[in-house]
């Protein structure tokens, strides 16, 4: 039997304000326990909400981004449920009327296809406070810092059909939000994490299998990975004559593996009704045109203007556009060269493979963007050829120097173009290897092309790399070939 693997995805992405979304605390990561939770964020008797402005903005804009229908009204439901992280006993949150409508999210495959995912919806709501069982023996402390934050959470279609394209998924999203600047997306720091719908049914069945719900995922390896996992699972336990049940899992990473936690609540165990503290959010169209005329570029226009006026491939146009740092680094490289092919080339290849080994991020790298751009000006005005491009490379990240030029200026770099010098090394090499040549003139044709690499790695090695390779391999034929 084949199966296929049918999967929705609910994203909890914190959103960047300053303060709560009730309330004046703040938001900042990595406080003490439970100095950043008021009287609100407690839910205390006698305490009123007041919605934060900038929470609304940003779930707008993301709205926007994502070409979602804003409905006019919007209004908070409190969700009723007990647990020690969440005093109110209610979360606040949206459920009947979200403030984000239905919109979708073009997610780009590693064989360079792209597939649209739709949206159901986003909504706000409040994040809870933190259980802490470390530390504690036979007891959980409690911090309720978190309670309050801004949370947008957003619901996706079942539209995604392999742990890749969830994983891609997610990529556009955490893009998207980095982009807008409405969250860090920091997934350590847990500033987004997603609950992964998992179901399986027989391949050409259009009736959905029942699904299970993994929740608080944080990486985007580990939301392979669960899935991969829970997959397996289902189909196992189907195939053994078992039925899925609907319930709520964990992925432990350390076993990787999913564990059941609960069975499914429904949504009338929850007991919602509209959280009459609150206002319903009315929005007006002139402030939606404000908020629209404020959005910067998004990934999915800078990979199509990358493609289409750059000339670069899916795949790099992808790659380049996927964090705003890493665009704006490239697009200040490829000013500065004007030369976008190179420019993509040099940071992807080069500049990445060096920030990878010392895992550093883009905004980190010792090498700026406007020392590579000037760098690779000077291979293609060619100053330098490309083996000492990469020295120049390697002592601009050790800090040996300012520029690509005085670099090349201090270590003799310039490139040796001057026919007479290249043909008097040539003819050093050559005085100096009569077996080689004995060798070359003896042997069959076809085969001096292979032979000529040992006279051109003599020749660069005398001139200390910095002969023009095009030019050493011209001369060095014509020069042997006379000798035959
Ligand atoms: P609930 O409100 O109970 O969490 P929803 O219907 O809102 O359920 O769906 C939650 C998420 O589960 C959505 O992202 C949706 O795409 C996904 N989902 C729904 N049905 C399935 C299914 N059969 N298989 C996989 N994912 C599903
Ligand atoms: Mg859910």
């Amino acid at each position: 039997m084949q199966w296929e693997t049918v999967i929705g995805l609910e994203v909890h992405v914190q959103l960047a304000t300053r303060s709560k979304i009730f309330s004046g605390a703040s938001t900042a990561f990595g406080a003490e326990p439970n100095t950043q939770a008021c009287a609100v964020d407690l839910g205390l008797p006698g305490v009123l909400p007041v919605l934060n402005e900038q929470a609304v903005a940003m779930a707008v804009q993301f709205g926007l981004a994502v070409h979602a229908d804003i409905p006019e009204v919007s209004v908070f439901d409190r969700k009723n449920y007990f647990y020690p992280d969440l005093p109110k006993g209610y979360q606040t949150s949206q459920m009947y009327h979200p403030i984000v409508g239905a919109g979708d999210v073009e997610i780009t495959l590693d064989d360079e296809s792209t597939k649209r995912i739709r949206i159901h919806h986003a909504h706000l709501e409040e994040d809870a406070g933190k259980s802490l069982h470390e530390d504690f023996h036979g007891m959980t402390g409690i911090d309720l810092n978190r309670a309050g934050t801004p949370l947008l959470e957003i619901v996706s279609e079942p539209d995604m059909r392999s742990a890749k394209e969830a994983a891609a998924y997610l990529k556009a999203i955490h893009s998207i939000v980095t982009y807008l600047g409405i969250s860090d997306g920091n997934m350590a720091e847990g500033s987004m994490r997603c609950d992964v719908n998992v179901s399986v049914r027989p391949k050409g069945q259009e009736a959905f299998g029942t699904r299970a719900e993994i929740k608080n995922v944080n990486s985007f390896r580990f939301v392979e990975r669960a899935i991969a996992f829970e997959v397996e699972r289902q189909i196992e336990l189907i195939e053994d004559g078992g039925k899925v049940v609907q319930e709520t899992r964990l992925f432990d990473p350390e076993r990787d593996e999913t564990r059941s936690m609960r069975t499914k609540e429904e949504a009338n165990d929850y007991r919602y009704f509209p959280c009459p503290d609150l206002l319903p959010v009315v929005l007006d169209q002139a402030y939606l045109d404000h908020l629209r005329s404020q959005l910067p570029e998004l990934p999915a226009d800078k990979r199509a203007r990358f493609q289409t006026s750059l000339g670069l491939s899916v795949y790099d146009a992808h790659v380049l556009s996927a964090s705003r740092e890493m665009a704006e680094f490239f697009e200040e490289v490829h000013r500065v060269c004007g030369d976008a092919k190179q420019a993509a080339n040099w940071v992807q290849g080069e500049l990445s493979g060096a920030l990878n080994r010392e895992n550093l991020s883009i905004q980190n790298s010792p090498v700026s963007a406007k020392q590579l751009g000037e760098l690779i000006s000077r291979v293609l005005d060619d100053t330098i050829n490309g083996k000492a491009a990469k020295q120049v490379f390697q002592a601009l990240w050790n800090g040996q120097g300012d520029s690509a030029d005085a670099i090349i200026d201090a270590k003799g770099l310039k490139q040796v173009t001057d026919t007479g010098a290249i043909e008097a090394m040539i003819d050093q090499v050559i005085a100096d290897s009569p077996a080689q040549v004995a060798q070359y003139r003896d042997s069959e044709p076809e085969k001096r092309g292979k032979m000529i690499g040992y006279f051109v790695g003599q020749v660069m090695k005398a001139s200390r790399g910095t002969a023009n390779p095009q030019q050493v391999n011209g001369l060095l034929k014509e020069k042997l070939d006379a000798l035959l």
